[in-house]
């Protein structure tokens, strides 16, 4: 069996994020399986344990492995997504990466020329670090007038990712900024937006002890992922 090891690693990690969650708001969380570079059978195998989230950070890569994996699972696109691939957004449960105004608006064209609203998290890049993308706090700020405007939009929330390996008190700066970003949308005209995805293997404890509602969780599941 491929992922021996993995119901043990999915136990433990449904352990330690209840026990987060006490420690932070007694909030839901939703665990997204983060299967890139894996193959169909790591999304067959946490779908067997009973995980029924699964996130890609590619379209080209999530498409063919959504037919392959063949099982029922919402499927999470994380990573960043090219306006001419936006048509894809069809095929995801959620869209955690709207990083720019123009992105919003492409998706959003998506979901009206379908006639519905495609389901999305505004990303915010609350460290400033040029290799991470997403709107800053002031340009969300300034932008979530025109996010709210956007008819095919179903904006539920904020994703946002910490720099890597960051002493704690970083950590926890990021996720209360992204936090301000969620009130930035709720009191911008979404007061129904609640969605924090934040947390990846290294830090999800703390991101939900800050009150995420989504975490993003691959190696600690599959172990680390080849180059
Ligand atoms: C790869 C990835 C994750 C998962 O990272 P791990 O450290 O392996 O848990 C989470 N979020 C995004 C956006 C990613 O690209």
């Amino acid at each position: 069996m491929p992922f021996p090891d993995l119901a043990d690693r999915l136990a433990e990690v449904r352990g330690r994020i209840a026990d987060a969650a006490r420690r932070g708001a007694g909030q839901q969380v939703t665990l997204v399986a983060v299967t890139k570079t894996h193959g169909a059978e790591a999304v067959r195998a946490v779908h067997a344990l009973g995980a029924r989230d699964v996130g890609e950070n590619k379209v080209q890569e999530a498409l063919p492995k959504m037919d392959e994996a063949a099982v029922p699972v919402r499927w999470h696109l994380i990573g960043h997504l090219q306006r001419n691939k936006a048509k894809a957004v069809e095929r995801f449960a959620l869209v955690h990466s709207i990083d720019s105004l123009r992105l919003a608006d492409a998706v959003s064209n998506v979901g009206a020329a379908l006639g519905r609203r495609i389901p999305v998290l505004v990303q915010v890049n609350v460290s400033g670090e040029e290799t991470k993308g997403g709107f800053s706090p002031a340009d969300l700020a300034a932008g979530v007038e025109r996010i709210v405007a956007m008819k095919g939009l179903d904006v539920r929330g904020v994703m946002t990712m910490a720099p890597f390996d960051a002493p704690e008190r970083t950590l926890r700066g990021v996720f209360t900024g992204a936090r301000g970003a969620l009130e930035t949308l709720r009191g911008g005209g979404l007061p129904d937006a609640r969605e924090l995805s934040m947390g990846m293997s290294g830090d999800y404890e703390i991101a939900v002890e800050e009150g995420a509602t989504i975490v993003r969780l691959g190696t600690v599941l599959f172990g680390a992922r080849g180059t």
